[in-house]
């Protein structure tokens, strides 16, 4: 358009220029862009380039006027859009507002879900004690289970009773037992620590509840299925989980995770926090993950035993998940540590077996369940001074047993007659971890009356 225009202003020009010589012949002649065959002035031709002139005139205003209407559309169209960027640069700012106050809103929410969880178990009692009595074949039995909470122990005509959050009867499935500890795994993924304990004399089966076998698997393994399932249903979170496995034995910390016999590993307090610098600790992402690393610790495990001619029913092993949680959309993080724990087993060695190094295991072994009793008992009685540091077990598990931590002890119980003693001892000591139970649980409870 623009070439079409300065074609025709030019013609214009040159037909002005031609009938100004035509009409003044003093003028100097301008140099004709054609040959003039015709004499100079020639009306009909004078008439014609009139005629050309005017057209162009008017072409010119015609086309002078297309263009300013169109350089005023174009400014018009200019001037909504600009409105129509401010408008959405406001509704931009507007509905960041709004995600900023969801976001907050969510945050909020999330964090009282969490507390409001913890205070549902603090009210439970944050240590619960179950009872599992071992299957067995014999037909008479020394253990008794009278109701859901109670169970009864028969010995030389005597009955003793004691109640449990839970008693789990020779009949009771893996499921079962495992549904007890259910409600603090979903604590653990909030961010609580979490410790599953077995305790009880050897052959009462603490490994069986704990490990299980391949097709009927125990508390370790289906706690583990569901952290990693209540970890995949959060959408928005996203999760770091690691694993280590040590065993303690002899009052020293053994790492199952590495071949090489290492130096001992010490315990390391910052703060409220425990660790052990040194230890092994593997990144893990699934059940399978997490499955091969417990079967090369298990097998480690075996080795060391072997090689030191022990059992591993005379040390501890203590299996810990740590859970690190980061939500996407409040930014608030988290962590849990998901402890499981077989004891060694906690029977008194008679003073004829015990000789050597059998002598020097059992002592290891009584001092440090001797220092979980005193423990326990300091937590009962709100001591001031809770003796953590008595033992490598208790000095471990400090954060599992303190403070917001949940823990769940299953105390393991032999049916048979023969092992009475034990199951009565095994059955007093679990008694008193539960009444440290009780005695959070009223604490917590009494503020809620208050309201
Ligand atoms: P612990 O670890 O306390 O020494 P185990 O878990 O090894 O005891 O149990 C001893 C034996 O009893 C094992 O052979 C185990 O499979 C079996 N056992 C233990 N509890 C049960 C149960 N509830 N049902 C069937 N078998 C069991
Ligand atoms: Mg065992």
């Amino acid at each position: 358009m623009v070439q079409k225009l300065a074609e025709q202003e030019a013609d214009r020009q040159e037909a002005r220029e031609r009938i100004r010589s035509l009409l003044n012949p003093h003028a100097p002649a301008v140099p004709p862009t054609r040959p003039v065959t015709k004499p100079a002035v020639d009306p009909d031709q004078l008439r014609r380039l009139s005629r050309v002139t005017r057209e162009l005139n008017i072409s010119n205003k015609q086309l002078g006027s297309t263009v300013h209407q169109a350089m005023d559309d174009m400014r018009n169209r200019l001037e909504q859009l600009k409105g129509a960027t401010g408008k959405l640069a406001q509704v931009e700012q507007e509905s960041a507002g709004e995600v900023e106050e969801l976001r907050s809103l969510y945050r909020r929410e999330a964090v009282e879900r969490r507390s409001l969880y913890n205070k549902l178990l603090e009210l439970q009692g944050n240590i619960r004690v179950f009872c599992r009595c071992r299957r067995s074949s014999a037909s008479s039995s020394c253990v008794e289970r009278t109701d859901e909470q109670e169970v009864v122990v028969v010995q030389k005509g005597s009955r003793k009773k004691f109640q449990f959050d839970k008693v789990y009867s020779q009949s009771s499935s893996q499921q079962e037992v495992f549904a007890g500890t259910l409600p603090v795994i979903t604590s653990c993924v909030d961010g609580y620590n979490v410790c599953i304990l077995a305790y009880g004399q050897t052959g009462s089966g603490k490994t069986f509840t704990m490990m299980g076998g391949k097709e009927n698997p125990g508390v370790n393994i289906r706690s583990i299925q569901e952290l990693l399932r209540i970890c995949a249903e959060k959408e928005k979170v996203s999760y770091s989980l690691k694993i280590s496995m040590l065993e303690i034995y002899n009052d020293t910390l053994n790492d199952l995770l590495t071949k090489s016999d290492g130096a001992a590993l010490d315990i390391r307090v910052r703060g409220k926090s425990v660790s052990v610098p040194g230890l092994t600790q593997i990144q893990v992402r699934t059940e399978a993950d997490i499955l091969s690393v417990m079967e090369t610790g298990e097998k480690n495990r075996k080795i060391a035993s072997t090689k030191m001619n022990t059992q591993s029913s005379r040390s501890h092993l203590v299996v810990a998940l740590e859970v690190e949680g980061s939500d996407e959309v409040s930014g608030l993080t988290s962590g849990g540590t998901l402890t499981l724990c077989d004891l060694a087993g906690s029977e008194r060695i008679s003073k004829t077996e015990a000789e050597g190094q059998r002598l020097v295991e059992a002592a290891a072994i009584n001092k440090s369940l001797t220092a979980l009793g005193q423990v326990f008992s300091a937590l009962k009685c709100n001591a001031l001074h809770v003796p953590f540091r008595n033992s490598k077990l208790t000095h471990l598990l400090q954060p599992c047993l303190s403070g917001d931590a949940k823990c769940c002890v299953f105390v393991n119980v032999s049916p048979d007659m023969k092992d009475a003693a034990e199951t009565l001892s095994t059955l007093q000591f679990g008694s008193t971890i539960r009444q440290v139970a009780l005695g959070k649980a009223k604490q917590n409870i009494a503020p809620a009356k208050n309201q």
